[in-house]
């Protein structure tokens, strides 16, 4: 075992022993979480990520001993509730990962006791049904409901109602329901050109948000990867990605969502197709999440390896020569939000490359938690404190005084629109696809 410190090696994420009886074993569980619970009170890097580290070092302030053993044990799972599973801690912080012998990741402890209440039935329905996206998104998107649905999250009364009902915050930014079905038929090349890791074909995953909520990014997406000579395809027939049960700990659900994608995915992957993802979080699920919850999967690790983040892909051509440049439209100056689900995937900051690629276009980043996480921001007990997270990313965005504004993540631009009481933010494909006129 190493005990090095603050080197700068990607961090190195273990498999989820999930199926062992040990992990969800209360005792073995409350030890885990009191041995790395002290390092993080000697340590306390994390503090500004969330706060889940504030309430874990105010419990520790406030005790009569100053220390982990000062505090209660039934407070505890105060810690977990405010953890979004971001895996910024993990990834950008934390030196004490493996191959570090303290062996910590704090993500997969946090993922470990939301699991462990799941399976005690300590899980509040209201999370358990705006989790189940499948489902909630085809019935509010059906024809009838779809409109009373988007006319009622713009009334006070019915918001005030929604939140007494189901614990939706009345204030919180909810998305739009407009579905659309996409056409399967891909584009045909006559010659795809494969470069680097890239086949030059690609396979899209719509997700639930894209098919739902705002199918015009999935539009934009196809229009620039065909107007770069991609044959682009559409899957149909995927489930959710399983990043909602993830992050309320029903891994059993995580594991079945998996297998209904597993073999569309892998028929795509056998037929030479790459498959892209416009939601960080998505992409996250494949690229980490399902590979270290199914280490011996191999199925899964050969559609981790054609899994690509849009602009880790557009970028990877351009390298090779094989991305248009005859941008038409400038897009001046823009403020970027880059989502913690990309920047845990260990790319580099490819979105603002590319878009740095437009004459005249001037990029500011902002590399802090938007605040939505999830179901984080539309929830009544933690809206509150989602948008106090958000409020140095839209204080920024603010001063930026930028043309245009957006995030990888719809839901984080939506959260940061918010914030800021604008329109909705525009997606960095969306952008592009303006910038090449087409
Ligand atoms: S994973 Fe994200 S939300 Fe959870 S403790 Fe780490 S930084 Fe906080
Ligand atoms: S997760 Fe790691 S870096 Fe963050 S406070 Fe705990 S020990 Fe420190």
């Amino acid at each position: 075992m190493d005990i090095k410190e603050g080197n700068l090696q990607a961090p190195d994420r273990q498999p989820l022993d999930w199926k062992t009886p040990d992990f969800c074993d209360q005792e073995s569980l409350y030890n885990e979480l009191e041995r790395v619970f002290d390092v993080c009170h000697t340590c306390r890097r994390c503090v500004s990520l969330c706060d889940s580290f504030p309430t874990l070092f105010d419990l520790i302030d406030d005790s009569e001993t100053f220390e982990v053993d000062g505090v209660n044990k039934n407070d505890y799972m105060k810690v977990v509730d405010q953890c979004f599973l971001c895996d910024l801690c993990a990834e950008t912080k934390c030196p004490y990962l493996p191959p570090h012998e303290w062996g910590i990741d704090f993500p997969h402890l946090m993922l470990r006791a939301k699991a462990y209440k799941f399976s005690k039935g300590q899980t509040k329905w209201m999370d358990r049904l705006i989790t189940s996206t499948d489902k909630v998104f085809r019935a509010i998107s059906t024809a009838g409901i779809r409109h009373i649905a988007n006319r009622a999250s713009t009334i006070s009364i019915a918001r005030k109602a929604l939140q007494k009902t189901i614990g939706i915050h009345a204030e919180a930014p909810l998305p739009n329901f407009k579905r659309k079905k996409f056409n399967k038929d891909s584009n045909k090349y006559t010659e795809t050109r494969p470069c680097d890791k890239t086949t030059g074909k690609v396979a899209v995953f719509v997700t639930c948000y894209g098919e739902h909520n705002e199918p015009s990014i999935i539009e934009d997406l196809v229009a620039v990867f065909r107007y770069n000579g991609i044959e682009v395809a559409i899957i149909e027939d995927s489930k959710c990605c399983g990043m909602p049960k993830l992050e309320l700990g029903d891994l059993n659900k995580v594991e079945k969502q998996k297998d209904s994608n597993l073999p569309v995915f892998s028929d795509f992957v056998n037929r030479g197709y790459d498959i892209v993802a416009p939601i960080p979080s998505c992409v996250l699920m494949f690229k980490q999440e399902l590979p270290l919850m199914f280490p011996e999967d191999k199925e899964i690790q050969k559609i981790k390896n054609a899994f690509f983040d849009p602009f880790e892909y557009l970028v990877s051509r351009h390298k090779a020569g094989l991305i248009k440049t005859d941008f038409k439209e400038p897009l001046g100056t823009v403020a970027y939000h880059s989502a913690c689900h990309q920047r845990v995937q260990n790319i580099g900051a490819k979105t603002k490359e590319f878009i740095s690629l437009i004459p005249d276009t001037e990029v500011t980043s902002i590399d802090r938690c938007s605040g939505h996480d999830g179901t984080y921001a539309l929830k009544a007990e933690t809206y509150d404190k989602a948008m106090k997270i958000a409020r140095p990313v839209v204080n920024q965005i603010k001063k930026a005084n930028a043309d245009t504004f957006g995030s990888d993540c719809p839901m984080a631009g939506r959260m940061i629109a918010h914030g800021e009481g604008t329109d909705n933010a525009e997606h960095p494909i969306s952008m592009v696809r303006r910038a090449y006129g087409i």
